[in-house]
């Protein structure tokens, strides 16, 4: 029996809505760190315990590499945070998307909605959840 398809529901959200909690590469050891920004910016990592925060706009303070972030053979993958990561995986794990109608006419502002091409692909669907499955598992074992 074949499995049961997934539709996906575009929670409607804007990649600004993760951007101010996002997991980078620490600066110091290299492990994956918390980057926060909301009044200021702050940078914490629990790996090395370097602990920064922005003193000023003028302090030279600028968020460190993005961790979520893999090259496949048809572009760069990334995310902010593990929920923004969990979105793209739904995203592209669902086979009904397409065929929603509220979709189609709400995808052009969303964060799913802008992503590029080739991930929406039904053919690269399982490259792409690998290299997405293998982002996750970077953060366990960062
Ligand atoms: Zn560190």
């Amino acid at each position: 029996m074949p499995a049961a398809p997934t539709r996906f529901h575009d929670p409607g959200v804007t990649a600004d809505a993760f951007h101010r909690s996002v997991l980078v590469r620490c600066p110091r050891c290299a492990r994956v760190a918390h980057y926060a920004q909301g009044r200021g910016q702050r940078l914490v990592c629990r790996s090395c315990g370097l602990s920064r925060r922005s003193t000023g706009p003028d302090d030279g303070f600028a968020r460190p590499e993005l961790w979520l972030r893999t090259e496949t053979r048809h572009g760069t993958l990334w995310a902010y945070n593990l929920e923004h990561l969990d979105l793209l995986r739904r995203f592209v794990a669902a086979t009904l998307r397409e065929r929603d109608p509220w979709y189609e006419h709400h995808r052009k502002m969303t964060c799913v909605g802008r992503l590029p091409a080739w991930i929406k692909r039904a053919r690269n669907r399982d490259e792409v959840l690998r290299a997405l499955d293998r982002l996750r598992m970077s953060v366990v074992t960062g």
